[in-house]
């Protein structure tokens, strides 16, 4: 799954990406050379049904199309290791980086643990940053703890980065809830600047399309891309200053920001200064450039390729190896749901299908 990270692929859900090929993966190991052959196989049986394809077809085929991107990811020479080795590596790393902006805290310990301290090991959680408050409460070791059967190569690196954005802000006032603006910021300056310190723009890219654009995104998630874009409007407006400056005074600060955005005002009491330009284009990237709801059925993207202006339903159903009737639905789906077709009389009149799938921005729900 960290090959995803690598790749550029149309899925609109890695859950439901990972949900669809665990079956197909659950009994092999975490070996590069093995899980390089295994996708070979599983790409050959998902491609091995014939026209005309219908719905679950059409999901195969383009489920097949992503795992040959992650094949190449795995051929290449993408750093893939094992998060265990990687992440006391990258969490130092990354405390340099926090370092260099000038913030001083006290290092948070690292734990890859079976389960949480209580009263926390009930939770199906991925990672959690508890505090001197928990410390104080529970007498948990304050610092970031992760579950070592969700490890991801690369994916639990940058929640690291993330994680450790907290960390080092609970510890100005532990005693105040960490929420709202607070994971704008653990996104924002977290996986997007000190991320990409270690990984490179387009990997963090990935990474916040993948998590924070997921099709199947609960309410809870949305938040976070909602408070994303509002990280990304002080940094705007402030520079990066004014993010690192909240970090360093804590939640008072950060709760006093984001209730005067909520109500429409500008924060106020922060300094202005040093913005980046490739920082700033991969925040605009992320927070306001990628678009979440470009999705549609597999049938329709299968079909979307070969919706061009001058076409008949007909004409599409022959190309794409579907049935004329699968072509009518599809069109209508394009047309009625993301309105990036016109049709009338049985053909295309209008269509920017083209360089709305040629730019990846067209999502399959998986
Ligand atoms: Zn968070």
């Amino acid at each position: 799954m960290g090959a995803v990270y690598y790749a550029s692929c149309d899925f609109a859900s890695l859950q439901g990406f990972e949900q669809f090929i665990e079956p197909y993966f659950r009994d092999t190991e975490f070996d590069g050379a093995r899980v390089l052959a295994r996708l070979e196989d599983v790409v050959e049986t998902l491609e091995s049904s014939s026209p005309p394809y219908d719905g679950p077809a059409a999901r195969k085929l383009l489920v097949a199309r992503d795992l040959r991107r992650l094949a190449d990811v795995l051929r290449g020479s993408a750093p893939l290791a094992d998060p265990a080795d990687s992440m006391p590596r990258n969490h130092e790393r990354f405390e340099s980086s926090f370092r260099r902006y000038g913030l001083s805290f006290s290092s948070p310990a690292l734990h890859i643990v079976e389960t949480f301290p209580a009263p926390y090991d009930t939770m199906d959680w991925t990672a959690t940053s508890p505090d001197a408050a928990d410390e104080r409460e529970y007498g948990i070791e304050a610092g970031n703890y992760f579950k070592e059967k969700h490890l991801v190569p690369v994916g639990s690196d940058i929640l690291l980065a993330h994680e450790m954005t907290h960390a080092i802000i609970g510890q100005v006032n532990p005693d105040l809830l960490g929420r709202g603006l607070e994971e704008g910021i653990a996104v924002v300056v977290g996986e997007l600047l000190i991320g990409s310190s270690v990984f490179g723009p387009d990997v963090v890219y990935q990474y916040a399309r993948h998590h924070w654009f997921d099709q199947r995104a609960t309410q809870i998630n949305r938040l976070y891309a909602d408070y994303a874009r509002m990280a990304a409007a002080i940094y705007h407006r402030c520079g990066i200053d004014a993010l690192i400056e909240l970090i360093r005074q804590g939640r008072e600060k950060i709760k006093e920001a984001e209730q005067a955005t909520l109500a429409g005002l500008a924060p106020s009491g922060l300094p202005t200064g040093r913005w980046d330009e490739e920082f700033g284009a991969l925040v605009d990237r992320v927070c306001l450039q990628t678009v979440r709801d470009l999705t549609v059925s597999p049938l329709t993207q299968w079909v979307a390729t070969f919706a061009q202006v001058g076409r008949s339903s007909s004409d599409v159903a022959e190309l794409a190896g579907v049935t004329p009737e699968d072509a009518q639905k599809s069109l209508k789906e394009l047309q009625e749901e993301i309105f990036v077709i016109v049709t009338g009389d049985d053909r295309i009149d209008y269509s920017d299908a083209g360089f709305i799938t040629g730019t990846q921005s067209l999502r399959y729900l998986v």
